[in-house]
C-alpha cells in the first residue's frame, strides 16, 4: 500500500514526502482509514518507532475546520520533551496547510502560553495534563468545543498519577467528543478501564509475535550492583560509536553516573525531572543534535522520544515494570533500523530474567562484559587512534615540525635515556592509570545467577506515575518534579476515579 491509497489530501501527500516516507507502516495502514472514517473511539497498540505520530497526526490534519478558531483537538502525552515532540511533527505534516499548534506544559511561563492561546487561535493544543488544566480554570483554554481527544502513550495517560487529570478534563469535552489512543503497551487493566469508561472503543493491536521490537537485539550483564558503575564504563570504553540513552532508576543515580562517566571522558549529559525546563530542553537539543553521545536520564525519556539511529539503549538495572522495559529500549531500533539493548542485572534480581522474557516474548541473551585483556587493547588502539594524525603530520614534517621552545629542555632531560625506556615513560604516564584499574578490578562478571527476585510489579497499574520525570515549579507545593503547578498541590494518589486500588501503589520519584 502506499500513501496515496489512504485518502489524504496531497497537501498532506507532499509533507509526507518530504519526510522521506515511502510507504506506510503497519499501524499506519490500518490506523488512518478507520480514523477517518470520522466518529470513532479508538486504541491503537503497535510496537515502538513503527510510527504511530503520524497515525493519529495524518487523519487529524484531514479532520480539521480551517474556518473555525475554536481548539479542535487536544493532544495529551506524559512528559513535556514528548508533547514537544509530536507539535513537531504536527508543523512537518502540516506545513502545506495552514494548521495552528500549541503547546502548553509546565515549567515555563504561563504568559507566552496564555497569549498564545488568545493571538495564536491554535487549532491543536499538545501538552501535559497539569498545565491543561490550570490554563482550563484560568478560563484562557476552552475546550467545550474540542471533539477531538488523543492520547499519546494512552495506558501511561490511563494510569495513576494521570487518570484524574484526564477524567477531569474529559468532563469539559463535548459529549460528542472522540478519543484516539495510541501506546506500544495496553496493559490488561487499561484495556478494561477503556472498555468501561469509553463508548464502544474500537480496539486495534498490529499483531507480532514479541511485545518489543524485533530490530532490536537484547542482551543482559549479570553483573553486582557495586561493579555496575565499572561494568557501564567498560561497555563505553569498549564500544566507543555509543550514540545511546542510559536508563536509571533515580535522579540520585543519574546523577552520579554522570559525574563519573564526566570525569572519565565520555560526553554525557543528563536528563531528569529535578532539572529546570530550559536546563531539560538544553540536554535534549544537545543530544539529538549528537553534541553528546550519552544521555543518562530517568524514565523521563522512556516514553515516545525519538532519536534518529540510536545505536544502544543501557538499562543500568531493571525498571520498575515490565512495559516500561518495552519503551525504554523501543528508543532504538526506529523505523527499520537496529538497535542494541544491554540490561545490566543484579545476580538476586536474576529470577526477574524469565518474567520479563515471557513479557516481551523473546529471549534475552546473557553477555559478558570484555574481558580485561580485551580492554587493555582497545584502550591502546583508542589512544594510538587518536595520535595517528599527529603521528602521520610529525613523520611527513620531520625536522620542521615546531613545537614549544620548551621541547628541547624535555629532550635534554631525557638523554641517556633508550628509545625503549622513553617509550616505556610515556606509555606509562599515559596508560598507567586506566590499566590498573582494569587489573585492579578484574572481570566483572557474576559467576552465578541467585535466583531469589522474581516478579516485576504489576503490569498497567500498580504505580503512580505522577512524578514521572516531570518537573518544574509548583505554586503551592515546593515539590520539585511535579508536573501539576496549582490546585490541588502535589497529591498524586487520589482514589477513586474508577481504579482498582493496585493501581496505587507508589513509586519512586525519577
Ligand atoms: P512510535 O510513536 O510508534 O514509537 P514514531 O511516530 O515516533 O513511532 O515514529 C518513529 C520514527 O519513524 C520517526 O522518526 C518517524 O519519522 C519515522 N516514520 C514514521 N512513519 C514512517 C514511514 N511510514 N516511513 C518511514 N519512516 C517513518
Ligand atoms: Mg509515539
Amino acid at each position: 500500500m502506499k500513501f496515496e491509497d489512504l485518502n489524504l489530501s496531497k497537501e498532506l501527500l507532499r509533507a509526507i514526502e518530504d519526510e522521506g516516507f515511502s510507504t506506510p507502516s503497519d499501524i499506519q495502514e490500518k490506523a488512518i482509514p478507520k480514523l477517518l472514517e470520522g466518529n470513532v473511539d479508538f486504541v491503537g497498540q503497535a510496537q515502538t518507532g513503527t510510527g504511530k505520530t503520524a497515525a493519529f497526526v495524518l487523519p487529524l490534519l484531514s479532520q480539521l475546520c480551517f474556518k473555525s478558531n475554536e481548539v479542535q483537538a487536544l493532544i495529551l502525552a506524559p512528559t513535556r520533551e514528548l508533547a514537544n515532540q509530536v507539535h513537531e511533527e504536527i508543523k512537518k505534516f502540516g506545513k502545506y496547510i495552514d494548521v495552528r499548534t500549541l503547546t502548553v506544559y509546565g515549567g515555563t511561563s504561563y504568559e507566552k502560553q496564555i497569549n498564545g492561546l488568545r493571538k495564536g487561535r491554535p487549532q491543536i493544543v499538545v501538552g501535559t495534563t497539569g498545565r491543561v488544566m490550570d490554563l482550563m480554570k484560568k478560563g484562557v483554554l476552552k475546550l467545550n468545543n474540542t471533539k477531538q481527544l488523543i492520547l499519546d502513550e494512552a495506558d501511561e495517560m490511563l494510569n495513576m498519577g494521570f487518570l484524574d487529570d484526564v477524567q477531569e478534563i474529559l468532563k469539559v469535552l463535548p459529549p460528542e467528543r472522540n478519543i484516539w489512543m495510541f501506546s506500544a503497551t495496553m496493559p490488561k487493566p487499561i484495556i478494561n478501564l477503556v472498555n468501561k469508561e469509553f463508548k464502544d472503543p474500537q480496539i486495534l493491536k498490529i499483531e507480532k509475535t514479541t511485545l518489543s521490537n524485533a530490530d532490536i537485539e537484547q542482551k543482559y550483564f549479570l553483573i553486582r550492583p557495586k561493579y555496575q558503575m565499572e561494568a557501564l564504563c567498560r561497555l563505553l570504553d569498549f564500544e566507543t560509536d555509543m550514540y545511546g540513552i542510559v536508563f536509571c532508576k533515580t535522579k540520585k543515580e543519574v546523577g552520579e553516573l554522570g559525574v563519573e562517566l564526566l570525569a572519565r571522558g565520555h560526553k554525557v549529559d543528563v536528563l531528569h525531572g529535578d532539572l529546570n525546563q530550559n536546563q531539560r530542553d538544553a540536554a535534549m537539543k544537545k543530544f539529538k543534535a549528537g553534541h553528546v553521545s550519552l544521555l543518562i536520564c530517568t524514565d523521563v525519556a522512556a516514553r515516545g522520544i525519538d532519536v534518529n539511529n540510536l545505536t544502544h539503549v543501557i538499562n543500568f538495572g531493571f525498571p520498575q515494570d515490565m512495559e516500561s522495559y518495552v519503551h525504554r529500549i523501543g528508543r532504538t531500533g526506529r523505523a527499520g533500523t537496529k538497535g542494541k539493548a544491554y540490561t545490566l542485572v543484579d545476580p538476586h534480581q536474576s529470577g526477574k530474567l524469565r518474567y520479563l522474557e515471557r513479557f516481551v516474548k523473546t529471549k534475552l541473551e546473557p553477555a559478558k562484559l570484555p574481558t580485561v585483556a580485551k580492554l587493555k587493547v582497545a584502550l591502546v588502539d583508542r589512544e594510538l587512534a587518536s595520535m595517528a594524525t599527529l603521528v602521520e603530520t610529525v613523520k611527513e614534517k620531520g625536522e620542521e615540525f615546531k613545537l614549544d621552545e620548551t621541547y628541547d629542555h624535555f629532550k635534554e632531560s631525557l638523554e641517556g635515556l633508550s628509545r625503549d625506556q622513553i617509550l616505556k615513560v610515556l606509555f606509562s604516564q599515559k596508560f598507567r592509570k586506566d590499566l590498573r584499574r582494569y587489573q585492579d578490578l578484574g572481570e566483572l562478571d557474576a559467576k552465578e545467577a541467585v535466583r531469589s527476585e522474581r516478579s516485576f510489579s504489576r503490569g498497567g497499574g500498580g504505580r503512580n506515575r505522577r512524578d514521572a520525570g516531570r518537573s518544574g515549579s509548583s505554586r503551592r507545593s515546593p515539590r520539585r518534579g511535579s508536573e501539576r503547578s496549582s490546585s490541588r498541590g502535589s497529591e498524586g494518589a487520589k482514589s477513586g476515579s474508577g481504579s482498582d486500588s493496585s493501581r496505587k501503589r507508589r513509586r519512586p520519584r525519577v
